[in-house]
């Protein structure tokens, strides 16, 4: 029976660490501070910043929002991001994507102070990743090292096959499994015998947006596999096909019009793989609170002047 990685226990776990880090800081000085700045006429990023900005009041971090009116320019943005630079109590800058179809994305995140992105997007940290020096890595890659290590999985002389190669989740997490001594295999769009690739793996990141298309011959048996994606599917004929012997979820999918489904297939990988993470419940919920930590983490090394 494989084991199911369980998410959720280690957020809070995680969460735990952090509140007392957080009581530290400000009980010798002032409590960490986090700018979140977002397109304030776009409601889905305004969910995930608000579950954010309550997971920053659960720990004590003092948060900021600010929410420009829908015709921003880039040039606004940006003096905003440059305001937020100086402010001395402001530790963390998020700047929430999208941002409206008229601001140059890449140019906002670029005036983040490298020492102040909470998100470790900017391409100084990109670097500081790749070479292995200090600095914010990206939340999710990060999150899924904490699960392996802190499910007691092996990473170093393992093969970790991570399929996906975007700045957010692919490159980073190729590169944090890397520096933990995995011998490291990149998968993508182009390439050639993606099951056979996969099966290799002892650990199987799968991060490409594609509903379940990662299924049982491209597990190796035994196999850790972490399932990044978050697709919701709205065709009752497709969630049946996946979970003909769930009842439970198709009643979900009856109650709600929709089901969450990673990149895995949900009934392959529970009889194939050794352990694995289960969508909802199993990377998700890392992402944010490794965006805590980060902050945390600025405010220390801010702190101690390193
Ligand atoms: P992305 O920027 O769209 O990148 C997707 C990657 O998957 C690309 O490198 C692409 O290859 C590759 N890919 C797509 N189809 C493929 C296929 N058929 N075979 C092999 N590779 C394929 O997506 P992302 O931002 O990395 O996110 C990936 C997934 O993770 C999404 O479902 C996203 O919602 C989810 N996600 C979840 C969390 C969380 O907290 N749980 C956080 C971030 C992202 P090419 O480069 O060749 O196009």
């Amino acid at each position: 029976m494989a084991q199911v990685l369980d998410g959720i226990r280690i957020r809070d776990e995680i969460l735990r660490e952090s509140k007392v880090r957080v009581e530290r800081l400000a009980a010798t000085g002032r409590p960490p501070g986090l700018a979140v700045l977002l397109d304030g006429d776009a409601p889905p990023g305004e969910l995930s910043v608000r579950n954010k900005i309550r997971a920053c009041e659960g720990l004590g971090i003092r948060s900021e929002k600010f929410t420009p009116a829908a015709t921003v320019s880039t040039g606004e943005l940006v003096a905003m991001v440059e305001e937020l630079n100086r402010r001395e109590e402001i530790d963390g800058i998020l700047v929430q994507m999208p941002l409206p179809k008229q601001v140059d994305a890449k140019r906002v995140l670029l005036a983040v102070s490298p020492e102040k992105d909470v998100d470790g997007l900017h391409p100084l940290n990109a670097g500081n990743l790749v070479t292995n020096r200090p600095g914010p890595r990206p939340c999710t890659p990060s999150g899924i090292i904490q699960i392996l290590k802190r499910s007691q999985i092996p990473i170093a002389g393992q093969r970790a096959v991570v399929v996906g190669r975007s700045d957010l989740v692919g490159k980073p997490m190729a590169f944090l499994l890397l520096h933990e001594n995995a011998t490291v295999t990149i998968c993508h769009s182009k390439t050639a015998d993606l099951a056979g690739v996969c099966a290799q793996g002892d650990i199987l990141v799968a991060a490409m947006g594609r509903p379940a298309l990662i299924t049982g011959d491209y597990i190796r048996p035994g196999a850790t596999v972490i399932d990044v994606g978050t697709n919701r599917i709205t065709d009752r004929a497709q969630a049946a096909a996946l979970f003909a012997n769930r009842p439970q979820k198709m009643a979900d999918f009856d109650k709600k019009g929709s089901l969450l489904v990673g990149d895995v297939h949900p009934v392959d990988v529970a009889e194939r793989a050794g352990a694995y993470t289960p969508v909802p419940g199993g990377v998700g919920p890392l992402t944010i609170s490794m965006l805590m930590v980060n902050t945390i983490e600025i405010a220390e090394r801010r702190r101690n002047g390193c």
